[in-house]
């Protein structure tokens, strides 16, 4: 992950392009970093995305005792976080009448979207809100906040922006498919193949 943040996307693409006159905000670098490091980023997205698995194409398998001694052994305090919901995960894999996890009462709060990137504001503590046309929306970071609500509107530092792309329209897949049934979701996502099979069972 260093080597990822630091040299390939700071030192080799954002670096060079300073001297092109693009202002680099360095201090988000150290953010990137702090967030996949510090504050469990990617650990929250493996984890959002096994909630949701019923709703993608694809589901990664439960952990095994090695698995968990890994992350344990690597992570120190990993499992007292995350371990109890991957156990959870592994004893609702096997059908027995229940829910899928999601929807299974398993300590798990599921995250408001975040307007901007639209990935789950995962990260609790740093998620922001505001009212941005007339509407109040959900932001992972107050970096997300300021995309939306400075830097994507129609003019930007006094100038005209009419090439910008515009954060509106249905962005938000909890939104888009609000009160429908389930069987309409999964048929509207594409997901039912030609022999009348999901894509995952
Ligand atoms: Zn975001």
């Amino acid at each position: 992950w260093h080597r990822w943040i630091y040299d390939d996307s700071y030192r080799s693409y954002l670096i060079p392009l300073e001297k092109y006159g693009l202002v680099i905000p360095h201090d988000l670098i150290e953010e990137a970093w702090n967030q996949i490091w510090n504050k469990g980023y990617v650990r929250e997205v493996a984890q959002f995305f096994s909630t949701g698995w019923l709703a993608n194409y694809w589901r990664i398998d439960g952990m095994t005792d090695e698995d968990f001694e890994w992350f344990e052994y690597k992570y120190p305090g990993w499992y007292d976080k995350y371990g109890k919901w991957w156990e959870n995960y592994n004893r609702l894999a096997i059908p027995n009448g229940h829910h899928p996890i999601v929807a299974e009462n398993v300590d798990y709060v599921y995250p408001h979207r975040c307007w901007t990137c639209m990935v789950p504001c995962l990260v609790r503590e740093d998620m922001t809100m505001a009212k941005v046309d007339g509407q109040w929306r959900t932001y992972c970071h107050e970096v997300c906040q300021w995309t939306d609500e400075v830097a994507f509107r129609g003019t930007y530092q006094g100038h005209e922006t009419p090439n910008m792309g515009r954060l509106v329209g249905h962005r938000e897949w909890e939104t888009l498919y609000h009160g429908w049934n389930w069987a309409d979701v999964v048929k509207d996502m594409g997901m039912v193949r030609d022999d009348g099979k999901t894509l995952i069972a």
